[in-house]
């Protein structure tokens, strides 16, 4: 089995190929390490082999690593569905929410923002295949629900976020992801803001190189990393 290291360095250089076919720039796109349902131990060693960025999907799963990794320079990402009565794990410890999809919620985290912290870095899930299934507010919502969240003095949004329907073939997740960039640049004229709206939350282990072809700037990769969950 490859270890964690050889598997960040092998997506890495599939991140790099993905952004010179896209003529991007590798900066330009951020790598979530999944971490959810993983051992500790494990986040360390992807740490040690240079990661930073992780992923949790479980407020009380996060609170508990993030409590126990304190010593480490991470920036945890939630991008999990978030309960409101679980806000209190999330915003003390996240340095980014991806997974916004009402007012509420956005004020429910800015109340736990600890005193005197920055507001918080916030990306609106958009449930871009209409699936009910799935979290997210549908893309019709994305505008209304954005102009409430960039009136919230503790919320700073930075974005759209989405996972697409699964496709066997990654390349079916390509309309899904060009329709996310889409709704973002029309957000950014929409809302009149002086910088665009810069980040897009898309791509997953079987999909992310698509995604990064269509924009994404941020790709949230578990599998890949870290083997199959059980
Ligand atoms: C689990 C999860 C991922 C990672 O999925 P993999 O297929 O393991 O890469 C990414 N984003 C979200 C929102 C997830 O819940």
């Amino acid at each position: 089995m490859p270890t964690i290291a050889e598997n960040l360095h092998h997506i890495q250089k599939r991140i790099d190929a993905a952004c010179k076919r896209a003529g991007r720039d590798p900066a330009s796109v951020q790598l979530v390490a999944v971490s959810k349902k993983k051992p500790e131990a494990l986040i360390v060693e992807a740490y040690q082999a240079g990661q930073r960025c992780f992923g949790e999907n479980y407020a009380q799963e996060l609170r508990d690593k993030a409590k126990a990794l304190a010593g480490y320079d991470i920036d945890w990402h939630f991008i999990g569905r978030l309960q409101k009565n679980k806000a209190k794990y999330v915003a003390p410890v996240a340095a980014m929410a991806e997974t916004i999809d009402s007012p509420d919620t956005a004020l429910a985290l800015a109340a736990k923002l600890p005193a005197g912290a920055p507001a918080l870095p916030c990306l609106i899930e958009v449930n871009i295949g209409g699936e009910g299934s799935k979290s997210g507010v549908p893309l019709e919502s994305v505008l209304p629900l954005a102009r409430e969240l960039i009136a919230m003095e503790r919320i700073a949004l930075k974005g759209l976020m989405t996972i697409p329907p699964f496709q066997d073939d990654p390349e079916q997740s390509r309309p899904f992801f060009r329709e996310l960039r889409v709704m973002s640049d029309r957000l950014g004229k929409e809302l009149g803001l002086a910088a665009p709206l810069q980040e897009l939350s898309m791509g997953m282990s079987h999909d992310f190189e698509i995604a990064i072809e269509e924009s994404a700037t941020i790709v949230r990769v578990g599998t890949a990393i870290f083997g199959e969950r059980t």
